[in-house]
């Protein structure tokens, strides 16, 4: 019975996300993965609910494993944090986000891109120094989303450093808000001008009790603090509807587009500009 209760949980850990041994195999593979050109970006909008304009895109990372398939960020970036990888993969995905958005410039179109920032990387001074290097060089439009838990860990030097993104013109958001431990005291402290409210308040807003409750008090106070708020996990008629009633700026999500490949979303964008 025991030998059954054990191999019943190793079934379970198996089917339950990464398994440790995966997870293993991945951070083996990882540096590679960036160097083979496993690596790849998919955009997806965050469109302008008043102006009903594309605000912005946001950059999120695949890994097109040539055995397992596509593998998810989920499923890699803590693992690429504990490798100490992050830095490599992000700054690979700013090289990457500046080559695209000269695609997008010769379409004739002009947008900030923002890029997913570790919490480890805003403690990296090395790594600060290179990304607002390569921003100021490229002349790149360049937006960051940064989650309100990651600054908690050591907010002095991330506020630092977030103000030295912001001195060269890179937008700062806040990721995921209210989906971590939150930090009001820190909130305006930081030079961001947007907050995203996490896709958990968004996903069942027009079925939930609570859900908008939350989310009309978040938008009144980003409001507040003037920043503009953007919903992400938009997916019905119905939300959005609600939203833009609620006053909220910007919105993401399947309803709109979902991630897709950067020629996709030159398409979108060309078609767009035509509507
Ligand atoms: P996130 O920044 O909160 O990204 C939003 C996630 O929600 C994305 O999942 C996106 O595909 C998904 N999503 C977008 N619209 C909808 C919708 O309408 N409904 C639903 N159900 N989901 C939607 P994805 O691409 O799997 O990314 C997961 C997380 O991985 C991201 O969460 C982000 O924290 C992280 N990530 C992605 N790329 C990078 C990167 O380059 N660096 C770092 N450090 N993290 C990254
Ligand atoms: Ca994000
Ligand atoms: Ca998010
Ligand atoms: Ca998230």
């Amino acid at each position: 019975d025991q030998a059954r209760t054990e191999a019943h949980a190793v079934i379970r850990d198996l089917s339950a996300g990464t398994p440790a041994f995966d997870r293993l195999t991945l951070t083996r593979e990882l540096p590679d993965a960036i160097v083979n050109g496993e690596m790849f970006l998919q955009y997806q909008p965050k469109v302008h609910v008043r102006r009903q304009q594309i605000a912005s895109a946001e950059a999120l990372v695949r890994w097109q494993h040539p055995t397992r398939g596509l593998i998810l960020p989920g499923d890699f970036i803590t693992v690429a944090e504990e490798a100490r990888e992050i830095s490599a993969l992000t700054l690979w995905t700013l090289e990457k986000v500046i080559a695209d958005q000269k695609l997008i410039a010769a379409d004739g179109n002009d947008l900030t891109i923002f890029i997913n920032i570790s919490g480890q990387l805003l403690a990296d001074v090395r790594f600060v120094k290179q990304m607002c290097t390569r921003v100021v060089e490229s002349g790149a439009r360049i937006g960051l989303e940064i989650t309100e838990t990651s600054v908690i860990r050591d907010p002095e030097s991330a506020i630092a450093n977030l103000q030295a993104f912001a001195d060269v013109g890179i937008a700062i958001a806040i990721d995921d808000y209210g989906a971590g431990l939150s930090s009001l005291a820190y909130l305006k402290q930081l030079p961001a001008r947007e907050l995203k409210i996490d896709k958990m308040f968004v996903l069942q807003l027009t079925s939930s009790n609570r859900d908008p409750l939350i989310v009309r008090s978040t938008i009144d106070l980003a409001h507040a603090l003037e920043m503009e708020v953007t919903a992400e996990g938009v997916e019905t008629q119905a939300a959005m509807a609600l939203l833009s009633v609620m006053g909220c700026d910007m919105v993401q999500g399947y309803l709109i587009s979902r991630p897709v490949s950067i020629e996709a979303f030159r398409q979108f964008l060309r078609d767009d500009k035509a509507r």
